[in-house]
């Protein structure tokens, strides 16, 4: 296991990046805990593959370092680096059986044969393959391949850190779900540094102790998932977690007070003067509707119901506004009124949050 620190580390694809839309990877300074649990999280192209090949080695970086417990690991190949990865597809030897193929990294370093059966045994245990020890991987279905995989990914208790590659995309959605809880077991037994990409929020929130939300090459936040949800940095790291994700309207704030058209809207605290772009971002969990008839007028297109919870598909004026309902609101009128819980409210400048 070890600490990861990435000072200024940027990735470019082209020759010579003279722009900073140039990058895919935008300077980045970070340390990695040692025996964390991170999740990278974001859209599809926003840099997360690139990061994470550059902690592996599989590329080099345009600019900057990367140092393994502060030893400069930068120009060192993926083999010297100590580290275990699981890709989006089985990387497993058909011809052996899934023992062998658990067995095969720790053989490869000559292990011994008892530390061996152990530790395999304790893989299998943990992700559920020690029915299937002696059966030939050839004949097994690609989630179980994939399972084995996983298994390869896990079984060296020696190295820096585990790196996964959106590892459950070929996973089906029931297993995915136990495969999830049982990465992260063995993440509480072990205590490995682990890195896991992923597009899945779900998947990112219950794996990481932290999750890294990326953009268009740029880390906007490093957060555990109840910093994400309550105080997101960023517009975006509001907008992409949760389900629906957070409101973002735009407001001038007078101190305590945001201006949203003609309404007001009480703050909790009080804000410095503010220029550029200004909006408040509620959740649609910390929405209600009232019969108050001076709170914030909405128009309720439609309400869906998603199985646990319902939707309210609203807009003030022109601009969209979800509110997930409580058991008990009615909805009489497609015209009707609601409030903000004020401790909920974060206010944006340009995008990121301020701090009253
Ligand atoms: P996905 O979830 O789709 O895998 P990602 O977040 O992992 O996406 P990356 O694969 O790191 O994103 O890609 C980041 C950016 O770099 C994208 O714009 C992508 O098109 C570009 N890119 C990735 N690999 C290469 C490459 N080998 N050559 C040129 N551009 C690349």
């Amino acid at each position: 296991m070890a600490k990861i620190t990435l000072t200024n580390l940027a990735h470019s694809y082209f020759n010579n990046p003279n722009h900073d839309n140039d990058y895919a990877l935008k300077p980045l300074n970070h340390e990695w805990t040692d025996g964390t649990a991170y999740a990278l999280l974001g859209p599809s192209g926003c840099g997360k593959t690139t990061l994470l090949n550059l902690i592996s080695g599989l590329l080099t970086p345009s600019k900057g370092k990367i140092l393994f417990d502060g030893n400069d690991v930068t120009d060192l190949k993926t083999a010297a680096r100590n580290i275990a990865q699981v890709f989006q597809f089985p990387v497993i030897y058909d011809t052996m059986t899934v023992r062998e193929n658990l067995s095969f990294p720790l053989k490869n370093r000559g292990m011994k044969k008892d530390y061996i059966e152990k530790r395999v045994k304790e893989v299998a245990d943990a992700i559920s393959l020690n029915d299937i020890l002696d059966k030939k991987a050839s004949g097994l279905t690609a989630d179980i391949k994939q399972k084995i995989s996983l298994g390869r990914g896990l079984v060296r208790e020696d190295v820096s850190a585990i790196l996964f590659d959106e590892p459950l995309t070929v996973i089906d959605p029931h297993m995915k779900w136990q495969l999830r809880t049982q990465i992260k077991e063995v993440h509480k037994n072990l205590g490995h540094t682990m890195i896991y990409v992923t597009h899945d929020q779900t998947e990112a929130l219950t794996f990481a102790d932290k999750v890294i939300v990326m953009f268009e090459g740029e880390v906007l936040q490093i957060a555990s998932a109840a910093e994400l949800f309550e105080r997101p940095a960023h517009t975006f790291v509001g907008y992409f977690i949760g389900s629906p994700g957070m409101n973002i309207l735009p407001v001038s704030i007078e101190e305590d007070n945001a201006v949203l058209g003609s309404h007001n809207i009480m703050l909790d605290a009080k804000y410095k003067k503010l220029t550029g772009k200004i909006e408040l971002g509620i959740r649609p969990e910390f929405v209600t509707i009232t019969n108050d008839p001076f709170a914030l007028p909405v128009t309720i297109d439609k309400v869906e119901d998603v199985g646990h919870y319902k939707i309210a598909r609203a807009r003030f004026q022109d601009h969209p506004l979800n509110i997930i309902l409580n058991e008990c609101d009615e909805i009489k009128s497609a015209t009707t009124h609601v409030i903000f819980d004020k401790k909920k409210i974060n206010i944006y400048q340009n995008d990121w949050r301020v701090e009253p």
